[in-house]
């Protein structure tokens, strides 16, 4: 249906290395309410948030991580520090004794931007499995 339709057009853009929304979010020409930046990374709130706590990290560079599906070995860095960034931001959020980290990767996943993001959830009892 459309949802679906949707989801692969976005999918077949962010191959053709289009940018996304988040790359306008990280040069600032749309605002967002930032809660941890260092030179790699930018978290900020999501828009329309889940959980109490939702903070979507992503890296500055895209460099091709357009979803986790699409990583090499090169990413292993900016993986890893995007991982950590995560904790600090619960750390920030005061949700570090609970919290949830969400890459949805690929159309299948309901990924909806085609810039690599993990998704920091929390603020409430969370419940598995997740849709
Ligand atoms: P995903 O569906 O995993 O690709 O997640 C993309 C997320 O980006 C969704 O949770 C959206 O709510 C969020 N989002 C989209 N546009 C913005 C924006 N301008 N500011 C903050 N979050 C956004």
């Amino acid at each position: 249906h459309d949802e679906e339709a949707a989801a692969r057009a976005a999918a077949t853009e962010a191959n053709s290395g289009a940018p996304t929304i988040f790359d306008k979010i990280i040069s600032k020409e749309i605002p967002s309410s930032i809660v941890y930046e260092d030179e790699k990374v930018l978290a900020f709130r999501d828009i329309n948030p889940q959980a109490p706590v939702h903070v979507l990290v992503i890296p500055k560079l895209r460099d091709g991580l357009t979803e986790l599906g699409k990583a090499e070995p090169r990413h292993e860095d900016i993986l890893g520090h995007l991982l950590h960034a995560s904790k600090i931001v619960a750390e920030k959020e005061g949700i570090v004794d609970g919290f949830r980290v969400v890459i949805n990767s690929g159309a299948t996943a309901c990924q909806s931007v085609y810039h690599l993001h993990l998704h920091v959830l929390g603020g409430r009892q969370l419940k598995w499995p997740p849709g």
